[in-house]
């Protein structure tokens, strides 16, 4: 009879710390809870960002600009 040591159980990897957002730095939030906006995985760099903080709303700013321009003109 082999006598084996008890291997260590792996602590869950449930419990992870909550992830920030790379554009603004704040924690992802839920929206039904009232805590904010979930975090999404950008697909170019697969860094996690708010849906707003996507580095491709840049297009919405230029939009957004352009807007303005016209306002002003
Ligand atoms: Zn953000």
């Amino acid at each position: 009879m082999i006598e084996r040591s008890l291997a260590q159980p792996a602590p869950p990897t449930h419990s992870k710390a909550p992830s920030l957002c790379t554009g603004c730095g704040e924690p992802s939030g839920s929206i039904s809870q009232g805590t904010g906006f979930p975090l999404v995985r950008d697909r170019k760099d697969g860094l996690m960002y708010h849906v707003r903080c996507l580095p491709g709303t840049r297009d919405l700013d230029a939009v957004w600009s352009g807007l303005e321009r016209m306002k002003g003109a």
